[in-house]
């Protein structure tokens, strides 16, 4: 027998309109390109959305056609998310960082159509318009009097693409399987693969993303996420604010910048902000030097990477912020778990705090994980036992856009093998380990890179730290750190050794140390073991 419930689609444009309704005076605030600060509302936003999707429905495509965004995060980025989703079509957003190559593979891959293009990042895609044939137009995102001299086919100003629409729409219903947006993995080996996220995902995710335990997201917070709205969609931000009415800040293309980050949290009073570990190491770092306090931020929401204890500890006695840490994949829209306490987490030390926060977190309910051996059998929730981190939920994919069938990535059973090697304890809090490719196996035990890097990021000499594993004769491989130094400090192979001795297991404790001036990184923030282990395939350890 069937409830007797309303089967209404759970679809994006049901946000907008409630957003609409009942925050319309909210503010969004952006930095762009050609505004260092543009202030306008809820209702501003809903209204222009409508005008956009207006104007895309002329364009002549397709339902499920796809239209691709390269921009940075600013308030027309979000007007397109909501238009182009909400009118039937498909989001691309596409990450500017990428290699051109890898950007002229996806937008093929894709078959966008249409592509919304930032101001800045005009000149790059000058220079690969003649290997992406099948875009049809360019709306380059800005006014007529900005709008510069371009060799693009069909380029438009976005304003004054939707200048002259009207500010009525009916949003169209459809089926809430439809897809709504599209996300590459920024993969470090192959191609990258195509994430397609439907309506129902989108607003399950956001359902949960704004829960108490999750995010916690209340109307009266101000939100400002760094993570790019290319990736994974800033974390669901887009939807999940937009659902409670919170004021949103976008940092535009100044989201690397500690200054204008700084500027933007304290003018604007961001309540919780969201980014990868190395922009707050920026902003940190920045705070630092320039002897000033987070005055206004209540809560950050780290995920990514791992997040450093010492960053934890950072925030919070320097800044009185409070670290949640979150764990994701493009592949789960992204949210899998969070570092949140629970109750049985009353009584702990603040520094047992400190090494719960610095857990990957627990499960968010959607999301099922389980960790299994080499033989596929489920592990014991205990802390100690490690292996293959699995997941199945209503948010994470199926398959891959255009590879259904052909990837490895799902289980017989259904589940998603995420690739990452985790521990999870008694109280349900995960630890990522590695990711799979990246464990360094010595003696047939496994080493955590992400432990001893997270350990070394505790001196204070140091700046950032990797470990790879090296080939050894009698182990297989051993841990080799590698280290990029405070700004001005100075430290010796054996001062971080010893640092290190007592901290980690003894066996852990890496064979050599060498100093860097930089450490590569993928375009969505994280360290590119793969590049390390190219750059030290001929190291030698010593002995
Ligand atoms: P992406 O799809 O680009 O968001 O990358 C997802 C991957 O980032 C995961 O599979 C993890 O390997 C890594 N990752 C994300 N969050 C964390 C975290 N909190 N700790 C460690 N690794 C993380």
């Amino acid at each position: 027998m069937h409830g007797l419930m309303m089967e209404s689609e759970l679809l994006i444009s049901s946000v907008l309109r409630h957003a609409d309704k009942n925050f319309g005076d909210r503010e969004i605030v952006s930095v762009t390109a050609d505004n260092p600060l543009h202030r306008y509302t809820y209702a501003d936003c809903c209204r222009r959305t409508r005008q956009l999707a207006n104007a895309i429905d002329k364009l002549g495509l397709d339902h499920g056609d796809r239209i691709a965004t390269l921009a940075w995060n600013d308030y027309r980025h979000l007007e397109a998310y909501y238009a182009i989703g909400g009118a039937g079509f498909v989001c691309h957003t596409v990450n500017p960082r990428l290699f051109p190559e890898q950007i002229v593979f996806i937008i093929n891959h894709a078959e966008d159509k249409w592509l919304f293009v930032d101001l800045l990042i005009l000149p790059l895609v000058e220079k690969i318009a003649d290997q992406i044939p099948g875009v049809e137009g360019f709306v380059v995102l800005t006014d007529d009097a900005n709008m510069p001299e371009t060799s693009l086919k069909n380029a438009v100003s976005y304003e004054s693409l939707i200048g002259s629409e009207s500010d009525e729409y009916e949003w169209p219903e459809f089926d809430e399987r439809t897809a709504c947006a599209l996300c590459y993995t920024s993969g470090t080996t192959g191609n990258p693969k195509g994430v397609l996220f439907s309506h129902r995902s989108q607003i399950l995710h956001a359902y949960a993303a704004v829960s108490p335990d999750v995010m916690g997201l209340r109307s009266r917070d101000c939100v400002l996420p760094v993570v790019p709205l290319f990736h994974v969609n800033a974390w669901g931000i887009p939807y999940a604010a937009m659902m409670v009415g919170t004021k949103l800040v976008f940092p535009g293309p100044k989201m690397g910048d500690g200054e204008t980050l700084y500027q933007l949290l304290e003018q604007e009073e961001v309540s919780l902000s969201l980014g990868v570990p190395t922009v707050w190491l920026a902003l940190l770092q920045y705070a630092e030097a320039s002897g000033q306090k987070l005055n206004r931020l209540e809560r950050t929401i780290i995920g990514g990477a791992a997040v450093p204890e010492a960053m934890i500890r950072e925030f919070r006695d320097k800044h009185d912020v409070d670290v949640i840490q979150g764990w994701g994949m493009t592949e789960m829209s992204p949210l899998g778990t969070v570092s949140t306490p629970k109750s049985g987490t009353e009584n702990l030390s603040p520094d047992e705090m400190i090494s719960l926060k610095a857990k990957a977190g627990r499960g968010i309910c959607g999301v099922e994980m389980r960790i299994v051996d080499d033989e596929g059998k489920e592990l014991p929730w205990d802390g100690v036992a490690y292996g293959a981190l699995q997941v199945r939920g209503p948010w994470v994919c199926s398959d891959y856009y255009k590879l259904e069938g052909e990837s490895e990535s799902h289980t017989e059973d259904g589940w998603f093998d995420t690739g990452d090697v985790a521990t999870i304890d008694e109280l349900g809090y995960m630890a990522i380990t590695d990711r799979t490719k990246d464990v360094i196996k010595s003696g047939g035990e496994w080493i955590s890179s992400i432990d001893v890097e997270n350990t070394a990021m505790g001196h204070a000499a140091v700046a950032e730290a990797a470990v790879i594993g090296v080939p050894h004769p009698k182990w297989t491989e051993r841990p080799l750190l590698i280290i990029i130094k405070a700004e001005g400090a100075e430290l010796t192979s054996e001062e971080i050794l010893q640092w290190l001795d007592g901290k980690i297991a003894k066996w852990w404790i890496p064979d050599d140390v060498v100093f860097v001036d930089e450490i590569p990184h993928t375009a969505t923030g994280k360290i590119k073991k793969i590049d390390l282990r190219k750059q030290f395939a001929d190291y030698k350890l010593p002995g």
